[in-house]
């Protein structure tokens, strides 16, 4: 017989029925607590492999800057956060000039001679093209095939996006990554085209305008403004039968640039020649902007210059995110879109127009 104490009424480790606990918190508070915390974790893992040197992580992170989900965006502010101690320490070098001038062989021959001398060098490219058509005047071609296997180089072709601004953002953003991660020469390529323009040479310390010889800036489409920008023309091709007209328009060059006016930095403008197929000249690019970077830094232009960016951007970021706001308020759209056909009936003029629009908006927000 068994003993008594097996019995299920006798045993000592008998189980009162319990009630079930009610659940104290929200179960999507849980989830969303979770959640937070596997981004702060991943955040944290791609922050420390960035500082570590991790290629692959820097990439990912850049992935994460360019996505447009609102939860990779937490995600990607987290990881720029915990960078940002890590940036700064670099030369950022805008380089621009129009399709066909050079730039993918000249930052090949330029980036492999810095590689060479033991920097590492970050390539990366604003293409406005790439937002409007999806195709990229930058990205698509075969191009820096050597600095591409360079282990001390990384090359990013251009994110796309809805607006330039918000694609220069993201490369904005990208550079931090990029020096955090170990990289001490930011190079930042566009197409020489437009305002694209602007928005580099608020990210750059220094601006580099490629040319070419035997065709006046009209034709290569080159701005007044971007001509004014630039802190050293180069006129690439100055080879073979080449080298008489580059040389020419150096001169000539030189005599437009000296029409400008004087620079806030302190600094003159240069024009150089240079021969990116032959590897002729490159040196020397670099030499002059060493040369800027040590004046600038003396004269402590240099970081007054990046501190004026980043109240740039501050105020760009609002301006984008409030635009943004703004337009998408599903109210708003419709109201704009009856109000652009008042205006086109001439039942209300424009100003009064966009009052009543914005006196919606406002009254909402209130
Ligand atoms: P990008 O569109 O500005 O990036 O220009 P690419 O680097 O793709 O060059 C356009 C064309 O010019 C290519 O066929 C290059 O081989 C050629 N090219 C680039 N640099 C030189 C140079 O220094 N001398 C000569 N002769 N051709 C060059």
């Amino acid at each position: 017989m068994d003993h008594p104490e097996k019995s299920k009424y006798k045993s000592a480790l008998k189980e009162n029925e319990g009630i079930e606990t009610p659940n104290t918190t929200n179960p999507s508070a849980i989830v969303r607590y979770q959640q937070r915390r596997k981004q702060k974790l991943s955040a944290q893992n791609i922050v420390s492999r960035i500082i570590s040197g991790d290629k692959v992580a820097l990439s990912q992170g850049i992935t994460l800057i360019e996505s447009l989900n609102p939860q990779h965006q937490i995600e990607s502010n987290a990881i720029i956060q915990g960078c940002l101690p890590y940036a700064n320490k670099s030369v950022r070098i805008g380089i621009t000039g129009v399709p066909g001038v050079g730039k993918s062989t000249f930052i090949e021959a330029f980036g492999k001679l810095l590689t060479s001398t033991g920097k590492k060098v970050a390539v990366l490219a604003i293409d406005p093209s790439s937002s409007i058509t999806r195709g990229s005047i930058l990205g698509d071609k075969t191009r820096m095939e050597e600095l591409v296997k360079d282990e001390n180089a990384y090359i990013r072709p251009s994110a796309s996006g809805d607006s330039l601004g918000g694609v220069a953002r993201k490369t904005r953003e990208s550079i931090i990554l990029c020096e955090a991660c170990g990289f001490d020469t930011i190079l930042v390529e566009t197409v020489g085209v437009g305002q694209s323009e602007t928005a580099v040479q608020s990210m750059v310390d220094f601006f580099l305008l490629l040319n070419l010889a035997g065709a006046g800036d009209e034709l290569q489409g080159i701005k007044r403004g971007i001509m004014e920008m630039a802190d050293l023309v180069v006129i690439n091709k100055a080879d073979g039968e080449n080298i008489k007209r580059a040389h020419q328009a150096k001169l000539d060059f030189n005599r437009a640039l000296h029409l400008f006016p004087a620079k806030p930095s302190g600094w003159t403008p240069k024009v150089r020649t240079c021969s990116a197929i032959e590897q002729t000249g490159i040196s020397e690019v670099w030499n002059i902007i060493e040369e800027y970077t040590q004046l600038t830094q003396e004269s402590k232009y240099f970081e007054m210059h990046r501190r004026e960016q980043n109240q740039y951007w501050m105020l760009e970021t609002i301006n984008e995110n409030i635009l943004s706001h703004f337009y998408n308020t599903p109210s708003i759209k419709s109201q704009i879109e009856d109000s652009k056909k008042a205006v086109q009936k001439n039942e209300i003029s424009p100003f009064a127009a966009a009052q009543k629009i914005l006196k919606m908006y406002f009254n909402q927000k209130s």
